[in-house]
């Protein structure tokens, strides 16, 4: 059998599964487009909150792989999502600490910004992973959450690969305002069930219908995915290594070397 025979829909990651920085895996757009071919549909989902859906769908489309920016989920789409479905946040306010992207995505669902004096009386703390990260964010963010607003994080990733090495994401930031505030956030990202009940939600499969999350990494994707009792399908060409696997408490349904062995024969992986 062919692992792709037994799922009608495929959640990816995007960073090694399908890219790895700025370099595609070998075989990903012409796995992608096949599996499109077959009737299969995908859905790309990452953690990582600094760019917008529409700058991934570029990004995809930009290495042959054609995408619509609602093919894409992001953490920043979950953490807006979140909010709509569970905290009428019409209306309300926000302290974010993040990129223009996820102000956007936040500012898309009615909610307004504020910054300075005014935010340590925010509504809601929003923290997504950015560069310009500094103490006067950190303090505002801890004196919000203090007076009661809301505390959301994107994910709770620590560090993500770059060619310098490993380097602090969302969940080092995160970590720092809730050590200062002494309350711990809601995260949405993966391994959450939040990401996955959007997914979910707009793949909409009918009974029967079997979905499968592809991804690089234990502890988010696979984790993710065992916890929204969807499949789970691990590449080893990302983070993730044979080693990290045979001792890990996370097994995967099925382990492939990267994306495009999912349309070639198979055996189950038994853990
Ligand atoms: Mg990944």
């Amino acid at each position: 059998m062919k692992l792709v025979e037994f799922f009608e829909y495929f959640i990816i990651d995007l960073d090694g599964v399908v890219y790895i920085g700025s370099k595609p895996i070998s075989g990903v757009s012409e796995t992608i487009c096949r599996l499109r071919e077959m009737g299969k549909r995908v859905l790309f989902l990452t953690n990582d909150p600094r760019s917008s859906s529409k700058d991934y769908a570029k990004k995809l489309s930009d290495i042959d792989i054609p995408t619509a920016p609602e093919e894409v989920i992001t953490s920043s789409t979950a953490v807006a999502y979140y909010l709509k479905e569970y905290h009428r946040p019409y209306g309300k306010t926000a302290y974010v600490v993040g990129t223009r992207a996820l102000k956007e995505e936040i500012e898309s669902i009615g909610v307004r910004i504020i910054q300075g004096e005014d935010a340590k009386k925010a509504d809601f703390v929003i923290i997504g992973g950015h560069p310009e990260f500094n103490y006067e964010e950190m303090k505002i963010a801890t004196l919000a959450v203090r007076n009661g607003a809301l505390f959301i994080g994107t994910n709770r990733d620590p560090y993500f690969p770059t060619p310098e090495g490993l380097i602090p994401a969302t969940g080092a930031i995160l970590a720092s305002i809730e050590v200062a505030s002494g309350k711990r956030a809601i995260t949405v990202g993966k391994p959450e069930p939040i990401m996955f009940e959007l997914a979910k939600k707009k793949l909409n499969p009918k009974r029967g219908e079997k979905i499968a999350i592809i991804g690089d990494t234990l502890q988010t994707d696979i984790l993710g995915g065992k916890r929204a009792r969807i499949g789970t399908i691990l590449v080893l060409s990302g983070s993730a290594t044979e080693k990290e696997v045979i001792r890990s408490k996370v097994k995967p349904d099925y382990i492939i070397r990267e994306l495009s062995d999912i349309l070639k024969e198979q055996r189950k992986h038994h853990a």
